[in-house]
């Protein structure tokens, strides 16, 4: 049977387009339709504004460091209009760009709602497509917990169009989102408090690091309030906003910012017209190549619920469209030692196996761990500490995992990605030359293990 198109790809976010391009560049008849926004997630409310809002919070610490090196400043002023103003025009560029990427390889782009209405069949805006393949790439949504005045409350989808930098903000969650912001307002200058229903936020991450953040954020002020939920919001007379507490507390805030996780978007996608399977908590469920239990159905990216990260999605959209147009040269993904930052202040890089994952595990473990004072900040009066961990296997010398919180951390991590995928030792660690005077030389310097 002739088809509309070889694949159907539904959402222009990470891996949508990634899928599409090279699939046409694969020699693929290919369409995308795209409800939002052009890029997705990570270019219109996620990596890229968020990453400059922290660049813009980062410029108050240098400022703070100015005065060691013999600068004077006359008081900063910050406006916030402007940072958003940049911000966006910055997007809408960005915007453009996928645009061409797309229209240059010849994808088909279709600007609308997508809803499946068969096994080998769309339809955007009334108008009927088929495909012999359709790849579902529609990413994720912030959930927000059903309490009262729920609506009062914003989310990262928000928070990069807010008119004015709230005075007071509550942060609520302790993943990455809401970490990020914390950082991101208190920065920024907002009077920031973060509560977080557990014991310790960025559960998952290595004990040492989630230590070591909570300490620095405390010392740089922010308030960390931890096993505290919001029970219920209300609007005050005068327009802010009180929060109470599960325990009884009561807060009070100009603007209370949930990020306490991400659904599938499945809204309206026709899931019923076809064999698509959820898993358990919801994703779509697909097999190791990305099928979903409808033969002719594909599914990528964080709908599927496995590593929502952008870097993640694209090896996946890869995946797809090499092994449907380019069999020679598929390979899977690889989920080990995916290398991560949370670009908290300061930032964290990770990359492999916690220390908890490796006893968990069965290894039996070596820690090698350092905390300084980065140079930078010796002719400040800054205290702020950087922490890196080696986690090493003390059988086979093998480097497990390492973790870092401090300037730059992301940056740091990436390489030491590429040495965990190879396999490094630590022995390898201590036989590679630092590069001097760097906070990055320490990781292949540490010598005496910790524990
Ligand atoms: P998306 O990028 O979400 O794209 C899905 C697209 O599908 C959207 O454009 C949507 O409009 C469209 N769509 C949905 N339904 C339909 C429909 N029925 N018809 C047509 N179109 C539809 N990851 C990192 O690696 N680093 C970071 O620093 C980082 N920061 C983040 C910060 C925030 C605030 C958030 C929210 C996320 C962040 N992420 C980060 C995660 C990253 O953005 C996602 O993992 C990534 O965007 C997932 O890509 P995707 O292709 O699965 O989905
Ligand atoms: P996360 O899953 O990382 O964190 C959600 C947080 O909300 C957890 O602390 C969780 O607590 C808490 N939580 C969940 N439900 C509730 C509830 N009902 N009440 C109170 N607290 C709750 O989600 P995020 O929204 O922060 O981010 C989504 C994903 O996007 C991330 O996991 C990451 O994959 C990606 N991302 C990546 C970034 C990066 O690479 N730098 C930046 C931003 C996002 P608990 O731990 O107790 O379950």
């Amino acid at each position: 049977m002739a088809y509309d198109f070889d694949l159907f790809v539904i959402g222009a976010g990470s891996g949508g387009v990634r899928a599409a391009r090279f699939a046409a560049g694969f020699g693929a008849k290919v369409a995308v339709a795209e409800s939002r926004y052009l890029g997705g997630t990570c270019v219109n409310v996620g990596c890229v504004p968020k990453k400059l809002l922290v660049y813009g919070a980062h410029v108050a610490d240098e400022l703070e460091q100015a005065a060691g090196f013999g600068w004077t400043l006359e008081e900063g002023h910050f406006d916030w209009g402007t940072l958003i103003a940049n911000k966006n025009r910055e997007i809408e560029r960005l915007n453009g760009i996928y645009r061409n990427l797309l229209v240059n390889s010849g994808v088909s782009l279709l600007q609308g709602h997508a809803r499946i209405t068969g096994a080998n069949e769309v339809e955007v805006d009334g108008q009927r497509y088929s495909a012999e393949h359709i790849l579902i790439a529609t990413g994720g949504w912030p959930q927000v917990p059903d309490i009262p005045g729920k609506e009062l409350a914003i989310t990262s989808n928000e928070a990069f169009y807010l008119k004015a930098l709230p005075r007071r903000v509550l942060v609520v969650g302790g993943g990455y989102i809401a970490v990020e912001f914390a950082g991101i307002f208190q920065g920024l200058g907002a009077d920031t408090t973060l509560l977080y229903r557990g014991d310790l936020f960025l559960r998952g991450f290595d004990g040492s690091v989630r230590t070591h953040l909570k300490e620095e954020l405390e010392k740089r002020g922010l308030n960390l309030q931890f096993n505290a939920d919001i029970q219920r919001i209300d609007k005050l007379e005068d327009g802010s906003l009180k929060a109470t507490l599960k325990d009884g507390r009561e807060l009070v805030a100009d603007c209370v910012f949930y990020a306490t996780g991400r659904r599938p978007m499945l809204d309206n996608l026709g899931l019923e017209n076809t064999g698509v399977e959820l898993d358990e908590r919801g994703y779509v469920r697909v097999d190791e190549q990305y099928l979903t239990t409808a033969p002719s159905i594909l599914a990528i990216g964080d709908v599927i619920g496995r590593v929502q990260l952008t870097p993640v999605a694209l090896a996946e959209g890869m995946a797809v469209a090499r092994r449907l147009f380019k069999p020679e040269q598929y390979r899977p993904v690889d989920y080990q030692n995916i290398p991560t930052a949370v670009f908290s202040q300061p930032p964290i890089g990770t990359v492999g196996l916690t220390e908890e994952q490796a006893l968990e595990a069965g290894h039996k473990v070596q820690v090698f761990e350092s905390r300084f004072r980065a140079m930078k900040l010796t002719l400040t009066d800054i205290q702020e500490k950087t922490l890196m961990k080696l986690v090493v296997d003390a059988e086979t010398d093998k480097v497990l995992g390492c973790h870092m919180v401090g300037p730059d951390a992301g940056e740091i991590i990436q390489g030491l990605g590429v040495a965990l995928k190879a396999g490094a030792t630590k022995q390898q660690f201590d036989e590679t030359i630092g590069v001097h005077p760097t906070a990055a030389e320490e990781f292949v310097t540490m010598r005496t293990a910790t524990r």
